[in-house]
């Protein structure tokens, strides 16, 4: 026979999962109710108001997608392009590259900014593109690359794509909730991002929106939708419009979850949060500092939440970071790509960031022997 349900209790650092508040856990064990239940069509429609809220945005089309960020990036390409289309997607890491894949994947002849890893996509590398592509469908960056650290500016660029008449599309998946981000006031076209990073719900969810523009190029498509289970001229009808019509089975428990996240960011205040995840970063970089820890991002690009960081020579990552899981109940994430092997990944995102989580981790290190510093 197979044993009961076990795992460790493990203080969550590295990219995502990071912890959930017993509020949100809570919430998950209620009661199942039917996805067309009256009582749950008002809890959808609670959570799209809240996800309006949080993004900062009175985008109509704003709803959550019934699977985990990348599927928000999916339906985002899915949906505004078209076999022939051409688009511009920054790429200065992991999930710049996934954007490229899926966009090919729809037919759109891709042309591609690729800068360092580590680094951000600058205005003049877009107006250069914008010169090799004058017409872009749209133009997509990554506003907090999970796989390096990177902050990438958002504002500017905004209005080198509207310019060029086209729509700007960005992965919020790392910053939504921990980092400054207004939709609306930054002209951000199509936003998609996920549940379990600094909204500390679980994963499997992804709230995505939609401007008016964007949704006029979902209108006025030729071709259908390449994916039947993203199409959003069928999704949209499930998210509200005057007839909740049957498309698929929302993950009601994941739901659930999700407003109770969404009930603690606004209950702390955005702006509170934003500036609890930059105080917590400046006690970590300084302590990781003192340790002998050095940053991949220079200063002005670094993401506080998720802190990028060469180790201290002489020192096994995979060895330590196992050790501080087995040991310690800590984990942290792993270099990605040309820096697997090389870095650190430490978030401290949502229910994470918490001088305790810093404290906890730097005593973790003080305290091992095979740590070297
Ligand atoms: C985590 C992440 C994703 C993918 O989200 P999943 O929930 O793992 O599918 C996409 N973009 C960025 C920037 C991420 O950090």
């Amino acid at each position: 026979m197979y044993s009961e349900l076990k795992t460790s209790t493990r203080i969550l650092m590295g990219p995502g999962p990071s912890d959930a508040h017993p509020r949100v856990l809570k919430a998950m064990a209620t009661p199942l109710i039917g996805h067309l239940d009256p009582e749950f069509v008002t809890i959808m429609d609670e959570v799209k108001t809240m996800v309006q809220e949080t993004f900062i945005t009175k985008n109509h089309l704003t709803f959550v997608v019934s699977a985990p960020g990348s599927a928000g990036m999916e339906t985002c390409l899915v949906n505004l392009i078209e076999p022939g289309d051409e688009v511009i997607i920054g790429v200065n890491g992991v999930f710049g590259g996934r954007m490229v894949d899926i966009a090919e994947r729809c037919g759109a002849i891709v042309h591609k900014i690729e800068v360092e890893w580590g680094t951000v996509i600058s205005t003049d590398h877009v107006k250069k593109a914008l010169e090799k592509c004058p017409k872009p469908k749209l133009l997509a960056l990554v506003h907090a690359e999970t796989s390096t650290g990177a902050l990438q500016p958002l504002k500017e660029i905004s209005d080198l794509v509207h310019n060029a008449g086209g729509l700007f599309m960005v992965d919020a998946v790392t910053s939504y909730c921990g980092i400054e981000l207004k939709v609306d006031e930054w002209g951000i076209d199509a936003i998609y991002t996920g549940t379990q990073k600094c909204l500390s719900a679980p994963p499997g969810l992804s709230p995505v929106s939609f401007s008016d523009k964007a949704v006029q190029v979902l209108e006025n498509r030729k071709t259908k939708v390449q994916s039947w289970f993203l199409d959003l001229s069928l999704v949209k009808n499930y998210w509200g419009g005057a007839k909740r019509a049957y498309h698929h089975t929302a993950p009601v428990s994941s739901v659930f979850a999700l407003r109770e996240s969404l009930r603690i960011v606004l209950e702390e205040g955005l702006d509170n949060r934003w500036v609890r995840h930059q105080k917590v970063h400046q006690v970590l970089k300084t302590k990781l500092e003192t340790l002998g820890f050095q940053y991949l991002v220079e200063e002005p690009y670094r993401l506080p939440n998720l802190n990028s960081v060469f180790l201290p020579k002489g020192n096994d990552e995979a060895l330590l970071r196992t050790k501080l899981l087995n040991d310690y109940n800590i984990e942290v994430g792993g270099g990605l790509g040309a820096f697997a092997g090389k870095i650190w990944r430490i978030g401290i995102m949502g229910e994470s960031c918490t001088n305790n989580h810093v404290n906890m981790l730097v005593s973790a290190l003080e305290d091992m022997k095979e740590f070297k510093y």
